[in-house]
């Protein structure tokens, strides 16, 4: 069997070369990470969770006209996905205070924003990602004032679509990251959601209980990741309702 060429490896993904050159593979491993890389473990079935989820949001946002980079769910583990130029930005919305947000303007935990607060870092893990202002996005080229506005009003889209989802099955989704990816198609250049929507890159709260169902509880060593993530895959139908054992996730095929 011929070996597949690596493209990327990340923190939490592989990449792989795909079947065609405008197509990878996205491979989910088990390895999470928290504080810049600080923090590092590995999560069984974490990877076979995120996958599945990813693929869940990806697919519905591709239903409702949100162009995401997911072509299929392969396995697993892997997914299809177009290969795009991804632009060097963390695109974060947030509705309830968490996170960053709370140490840098020293607000309460929990408290909810007066509307929604898109947010931009720089990729750039040795420098821990930098918040960066739309000024500095278009002073040094990392995207343009026309992928900017886009930027925006994919980010806000994809924020009602993953909060109604989320309301839905009774979670309150504070914060997401998202990354986006620029697709050339002949004369034309969109934009496209890439990377991954998990747990791993939301802050996903019980609406009743407040109990955290997202990477904060490996960052905060809050219990069981594996759990929080499954029970997330089982409100949204992901899995089975009747899983018995947390620890290994049973998959619908
Ligand atoms: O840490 P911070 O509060 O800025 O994170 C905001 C949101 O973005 C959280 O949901 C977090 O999980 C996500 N995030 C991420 N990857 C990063 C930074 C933040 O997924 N590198």
């Amino acid at each position: 069997m011929a070996r597949r060429k690596l493209v990327y490896e990340g923190k939490a993904k592989i990449l792989y070369e795909g079947p065609d050159t405008s197509t990878l593979i996205q491979y989910f491993k088990d390895d999470a990470t928290a504080f810049n890389a600080e923090k590092k473990d590995v999560i069984d079935g974490k990877g076979v969770l995120n996958n599945r989820l990813s693929e869940f949001f990806m697919t519905g946002l591709n239903a409702i006209g949100i162009p995401t980079h997911l072509i299929k769910r392969i396995n697993m583990r892997e997914q299809l996905i177009r290969a795009v130029e991804i632009v060097p930005l963390e695109v974060i919305v947030r509705n309830y205070a968490a996170g960053t947000l709370v140490k840098r303007l020293g607000l309460e935990e929990g408290v909810a924003l007066p509307r929604p607060i898109v947010e931009f870092c720089f990729k750039d893990d040795s420098l821990g990602d930098p918040l960066v202002s739309e000024e500095h996005i278009i002073a040094f080229n990392w995207a343009s004032q026309q992928e900017l506005d886009d930027m925006l009003a994919l980010a806000l889209r994809v924020n009602d679509f993953l909060s109604g989802i989320m309301y839905g099955v009774g979670i309150r989704l504070a914060d997401f990251k998202i990354e986006i990816g620029r697709v050339f198609e002949e004369d034309y250049q969109r934009l496209v959601v890439a990377d991954e929507i998990s747990p791993d890159s939301c802050r996903l709260w019980d609406l009743k209980t407040g109990e955290k169902l997202d990477k904060d509880v490996f960052r905060h060593e809050l219990g069981s990741l594996t759990d929080a993530y499954t029970e997330v895959a089982r409100r949204l139908g992901v899995l089975p309702n009747n899983t018995t054992s947390m620890n290994k996730p049973k998959l619908i095929n």
